[in-house]
């Protein structure tokens, strides 16, 4: 059977069609500019590339422009629409309606939609993705969503609640409900196939540390707390993101300067994290080559990141009691050996010990364990396979259906 994996999103619409005889990627590509003029850019595993400039509209369109981009021309992948077995589509938020992938079915549309105050950015233009899906190739191709929350909806209260009255929570559903639980469960399910452990009794922190950072404790294979809370903004910092602020700034801020709720959701979700204590640029690459140069604040933004991601790690063995592996993944995660050490070497005094000629070798793609022999807990990088997930979890839905 082949998956067609979708991710969404207002102007964008990026795919995988992974053959699950041997899950393999066939061909890969992207809408971009929906709703604006349109560009899709599309490559096969072996290489032969489309790229070209379509009016897109819409979702539907978009769809259009990969159907043919699949089926036709130099870089076709497939004969035929009628090879592809389902639709798998990445949600952001399934919030506390949706603990597992599901079938698309009207209802399934609606309450997505639904849960679009959590997310709006994302919800809504999954929605459209689910919509132009349909209309473009009506419902003789299966469609299943896959959550990014689901993951995480095995945390308990003392997880998942904030100390606010609970009402908020009753009346609005306010509550910690994670995000980045595909990659999650992707790195930590691998992590104990590469161990060779039961996930009864295993104790595992998985760092997804990429422009949208998150680390989450997964115990007996469930997770048990994470760093995103409501939204995707809480945590440690991210490229742009503040991660967990004393509340009181807000109000603060407020007062000092009139923002409105929008501004100051920009002002955390876009203007702060590294850029905003760098103050030149997002991407860890820049700032590391900024630091390199002598800025003292992108150095200084980089020992912020590194030292939060220190207290999460360290916050989460003590929760768990215990840690057997760490794993990193991410694009940060993947390919920063300096961060995997400083985080690595303050655990030294619990008996974890890395092997920095291994460590310096792993690099984006690259799978292994960098922790010595005697190491007290196995460190490890796993790159993240967020599609190849969303594909076994259609194929299994449909499969059944
Ligand atoms: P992601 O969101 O997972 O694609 O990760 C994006 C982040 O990974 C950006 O901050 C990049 O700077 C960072 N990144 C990618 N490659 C490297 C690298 N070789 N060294 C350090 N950071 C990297």
């Amino acid at each position: 059977m082949k998956i067609l994996v979708v991710n969404a999103g207002s102007s964008s619409l990026k795919y995988q069609l992974i053959d699950m005889t041997d899950e393999k990627v066939i061909a890969k590509g992207l809408c971009e500019r929906i709703g604006i003029d349109g560009k899709i850019s599309h490559k096969t595993f072996d290489g032969r590339e489309y790229e070209a400039q379509i009016d897109m509209p819409d979702h539907t369109a978009a769809f259009k422009c990969v159907e043919k981009a699949l089926i036709s021309g130099d870089a076709k992948a497939i004969d035929s629409m009628d090879e592809i077995g389902a639709v798998g589509h990445r949600i952001v938020q399934g919030g506390a309606i949706f603990d597992h992938s599901v079938l698309v079915n009207e209802q399934v549309v609606n309450d997505i939609e639904g849960l679009a105050d959590l997310a709006p950015l994302h919800n809504i233009a999954h929605v459209q993705g689910i919509r132009g899906c349909l209309e473009c190739f009506g419902d003789k191709i299966p469609q299943v969503v896959v959550f990014d929350t689901s993951f995480h909806a095995t945390m308990p209260e003392t997880s998942y609640l904030f100390a606010l009255p609970y009402e908020y929570y009753e009346k609005y559903k306010i509550r910690r409900y994670g995000f980045h639980g595909t990659s999650h469960r992707y790195v930590s399910a691998r992590c104990l196939e590469l161990l060779n452990m039961k996930k009864e009794g295993s104790k595992i922190i998985t760092c997804h540390l990429g422009n949208g950072s998150s680390i989450t404790a997964v115990k007996d294979g469930k997770c048990f707390d994470t760093s995103m809370g409501l939204t995707p903004l809480d945590g440690f910092m991210m490229g742009t993101r503040t991660g967990t602020l004393d509340p009181s700034v807000l109000t603060y801020i407020i007062e000092k300067e009139g923002l409105s709720a929008k501004e100051l959701s920009d002002l955390c979700n876009k203007k702060s994290g590294v850029l905003g204590v760098s103050g030149v640029s997002s991407d860890n690459r820049d700032v590391e080559a900024a630091a390199a140069e002598g800025n003292e604040r992108a150095k200084l933004a980089l020992e912020m990141q590194r030292y939060q991601i220190r207290k999460f790690v360290g916050s989460y063995i003590a929760a768990m009691n215990g840690v057997d592996a760490i794993v990193f993944t991410g694009g940060i995660g993947e390919n920063s050996a300096e961060l995997r050490k400083s985080v690595c070497d303050n655990l030294a005094f619990m008996g974890v010990k890395i092997d920095d000629s291994i460590n310096d070798t792993l690099r984006r793609g690259a799978e292994g364990v960098f922790s010595t022999e005697d190491s007290t807990v196995k460190v490890m990088v796993i790159p993240t396979n967020e599609e190849l997930v969303i594909a076994r979890d259609t194929k299994e839905i449909v499969e059944n259906m």
